[in-house]
């Protein structure tokens, strides 16, 4: 199927854009009401210009966003939850809480306690870690010596 007179077909995108002059558009109006072909093309640039009319309201980039720009960091609450960050703060209000309570004043001295105490817990707990790790290292140490052990006596 194609358009009923190809040769009268008007230019239906500037009839759609309202381009045409008052005879034109008369005479395009008169063409569209015969032909199926070219109602179908005109119903479709009309959705096409009323998807790009809903497009327009987005506001158009102004320049590239570069890595470094403020739009890539981290927002607030995705530093806040932050492991990292969280253990800082619980560390934070813990000297806090324990400054305000007992005798309401806290030293120097007591602040530093705090802080070395909570050092040192962290330390010990990294070191049993690390002895874990190494005891769990000889077993395996052991093991693959048996193996090996083994392997070799087969033969
Ligand atoms: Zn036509």
């Amino acid at each position: 199927m194609s358009c009923v007179s190809p040769e009268s077909k008007p230019d239906w995108k500037a009839y759609v854009l309202r381009e045409l002059g008052q005879d034109a558009h008369r005479q395009a109006e008169a063409h569209l009401a015969t032909c199926s072909i070219c109602h179908e093309e005109v119903a479709t640039l009309r959705l096409t210009l009323d998807t790009l009319s809903t497009l327009r309201e987005e506001e158009m980039p102004r320049r590239i966003a570069f890595v470094s720009d403020k739009v890539f960091e981290p927002r607030w609450w995705q530093r806040v939850f932050n492991p990292t960050f969280a253990a800082g703060v619980l560390v934070a209000v813990a000297i806090l809480i324990h400054g305000f309570m007992g005798t309401g004043h806290t030293s120097q001295d007591q602040v530093d306690a705090a802080v070395t105490k909570a050092v040192s817990q962290v330390e010990a707990r990294h070191m049993q870690e690390i002895r874990a790790m190494s005891e769990e290292l000889d077993v395996r140490n052991k093991q693959v010596a048996n193996m090996y052990r083994n392997a070799v006596l087969s033969r």
